[in-house]
């Protein structure tokens, strides 16, 4: 049973938010222990454990990256550590514990299936999604401005897909002073873009909208930019798909045309992993608190939402 002490989380794998998100739940008051995503430079109040059992052992929640647990059970790092979760070291957790997983593989779903703990998959919260958008958007603008000898302000934008990033990036563009489209599918979205002060653009009118565009954004996980599309582009484009891999741009035909167009995945993480990892932890104690879990009520208010 639930013995009082600091409710211990194990940060397992993940990117540059993991050791953030760690350093912020032991300043909340958890007992942290963090394996296979090592800081750069070590945080004195998180220890590291030697591996899965020893982190895992007396655990009331975890925290795994977005990416979480492969079907071959193998946590995922951008470090390549390489560890494999087994149904014998949850079985060291805490009763009504909970597993925190970007999105859950069928075989940590299974693992999980005959025991008393919960699966948090955050990637689709909207209340995690909407705060990520904010440093995926960021990461996107550094890039763009990367790619392209001109300045953000004047330039004339395009942002395809108005969800949580898209609309997030949109703003971020206005407010740098570019000029944005937003192309949606939805009538309603084409409503909110017109009253957010941007200018609406259907698919169908895709092609006429790329040719004016400096910047091209993509935040739709489909084939909306394929080679037809592209070849309306003005040679100087710089495009940056944000769309979970493989995007939404036909890549082979943009390097034929030689038109400059990159994935960029993981922004968050690259751009602003202390933000990004405050998020997690934040939404950790949100949700141990929310659930009425003992873990929950020893660890401290996260204090708003940044
Ligand atoms: P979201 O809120 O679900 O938005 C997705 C948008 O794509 C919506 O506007 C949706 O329109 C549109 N869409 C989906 N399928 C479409 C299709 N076949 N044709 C036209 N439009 C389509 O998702 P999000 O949170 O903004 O994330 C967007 C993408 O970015 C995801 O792939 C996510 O994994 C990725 N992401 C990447 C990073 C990064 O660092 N690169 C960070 C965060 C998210 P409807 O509403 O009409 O379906």
């Amino acid at each position: 049973m639930w013995n009082g002490k600091r409710p211990k989380i194990a940060v397992l794998g993940g990117d540059a938010r993991s050791p953030e998100a760690a350093r912020r739940l032991s300043e909340l008051g958890a007992e942290v222990v963090i394996a296979g995503r090592l800081p750069e430079v070590p945080i004195p109040e998180v220890r590291s454990a030697g591996g899965l059992d020893e982190a895992l052992q007396g655990a009331s929640a975890v925290l795994f990256g977005i990416h979480g647990v492969s079907e071959e059970g193998v946590v995922h790092s951008d470090q390549g550590a390489k560890m494999t979760i087994e149904h014998e070291a949850l079985a060291g957790m805490q009763p009504e514990s909970c597993l925190f997983v970007g999105k859950a593989s069928n075989y940590l779903k299974n693992l999980t299936q005959k025991q008393k703990i919960e699966i948090c998959e955050y990637r689709d919260r909207d209340d995690f999604a909407i705060l990520n958008s904010i440093p995926s958007a960021e990461g996107a603008v550094l890039m763009a401005m990367d790619m392209t000898p001109i300045t953000i302000f004047g330039s004339e934008a395009l942002v395809l897909g108005l969800g949580r990033t898209g609309a997030t990036l949109a703003r971020t563009l206005k407010a740098l002073g570019s000029r944005v489209a937003v192309a949606a599918r939805k009538s309603v979205d084409l409503a909110k873009i017109v009253a957010e002060g941007f200018r609406p653009v259907e698919y169908s009118e895709l092609g006429v909208a790329v040719d004016g565009a400096d910047l091209i954004f993509n935040t739709v996980p489909a084939l909306v930019l394929p080679e037809p599309i592209l070849r309306r582009c003005r040679p100087e484009i710089a495009i940056v798909d944000l769309a979970s891999a493989p995007g939404g741009v036909d890549f082979e035909a943009a390097k034929r045309l030689g038109i400059k167009a990159v994935l960029a995945p993981g922004l968050p993480g690259k751009v602003a992993p202390k933000s990004a990892g405050r998020y997690l932890a934040h939404l950790i104690v949100r949700h141990l608190k929310a659930t009425g879990r003992p873990s929950g009520e020893l660890l401290g208010d996260a204090g708003g939402w940044l």
